[in-house]
């Protein structure tokens, strides 16, 4: 199907797009990768009257790291977060992500700034986010304002932005000291969105564990950060038994629906052993298993 007629604007700088944005109000929609929009305007589950396509706008796309932060802009495309060396060298968990999103086609052009703003449950970089306690940074006529990402994946394909505001940025605190990430995604296939997938991170302190997140993808209406089992692992010694308590506690913490991928059960289970699995290895990348 076609998407309904609709008028197109290219703005070239930020002020010009928050101006659009601003003037244009529920009637416009940011274009950045297209990889979601554009299907969903196919398929007239959106009909914006104006797309606003910020990609000729220079300075969103940097990943750079600033006062103990890693900024990742908005038009960062996915395969530009798989092969940075910065990304590479400090961020495992962001690297282990990237290269399993979609496929190369859609990683040329997919931006996390869409990726975030789009809320899709199965959305691999929401999980990611979640557990390295990231906050974007939205931006409007009115100003600018730094918002958790907890807060921002509000609800099913719904974010907590305005329509005048812009994602430009996404902000994480530098790991320090021993730390190790990863991603586990269980797909049909290559390129397929995950059946269950689970973000790991674990950050040591003094020969136990400062820092942990735990995020999980296509297990609930939102992707879930599992804080208590987040809680649990905070201050203790790294450990077979504490792994696998936290695995359990993830476990309870999702809200799989059960279709042709595997069973409410199943992928419950799945969790659970995404979970142990990952922080055993995010430990050992710490030097702490
Ligand atoms: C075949 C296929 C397979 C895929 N598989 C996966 C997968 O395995 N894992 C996965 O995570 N994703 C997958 N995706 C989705 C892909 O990652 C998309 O790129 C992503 O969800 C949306 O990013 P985008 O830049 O294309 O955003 P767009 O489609 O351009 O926009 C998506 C939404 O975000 C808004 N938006 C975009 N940028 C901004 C901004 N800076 N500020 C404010 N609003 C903004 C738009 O208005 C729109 O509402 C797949 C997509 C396809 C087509």
């Amino acid at each position: 199907m076609l998407p309904s007629s609709f008028e197109y604007h290219r703005p070239t700088t930020i002020d010009e797009a928050l101006d659009l944005l601003a003037s244009l109000g529920d009637d416009a929609k940011v274009l950045a990768g297209g990889q979601s929009l554009i299907p969903m305007m196919k398929l007239r589950f959106a009909a914006p009257a104006h797309l606003v396509d910020i990609n000729r706008i220079e300075g969103l796309d940097a990943i750079e790291e600033a006062d103990g932060e890693l900024h990742i802009g908005a038009l960062v495309r996915h395969n530009q977060l798989a092969g940075s060396e910065l990304i590479g060298s400090k961020y495992p968990l962001i690297a282990a992500a990237a290269p399993q999103i979609a496929d190369p086609l859609v990683r040329n052009l997919g931006t996390i700034g869409g990726s975030l703003t789009h809320c899709d449950p199965s959305g691999d970089l929401g999980a990611v986010m979640l557990a390295a306690n990231a906050r974007v940074v939205l931006k409007s006529k009115d100003g600018e304002r730094e918002v958790p990402v907890t807060e921002f994946l509000a609800d099913t394909f719904q974010s907590s932005i305005a329509p005048n505001e812009l994602l430009t940025k996404v902000r994480i605190t530098s790991p320090t000291g021993a730390y190790g990430g990863t991603y586990l995604k269980l797909e049909r296939k290559i390129g397929d969105y995950a059946t269950v997938a689970v973000a790991t991170r674990l950050m040591m302190s003094n020969g136990s564990i400062g820092a942990a997140g735990i995020g999980l993808t296509s297990v609930g209406l939102t992707n879930i950060k599992a804080t208590a089992a987040e809680d649990a692992l905070v201050g203790q010694a790294p450990s077979r038994e504490l792994f696998a308590e936290a695995g359990q506690l993830a476990a309870a913490a999702a809200s799989p629906v059960g279709d042709v991928r595997g069973s409410e059960q199943y992928k419950r289970h799945m969790v659970e052993v995404y979970v142990r699995r990952g922080l055993t290895r995010s430990a050992e990348m710490a030097g702490a298993a």
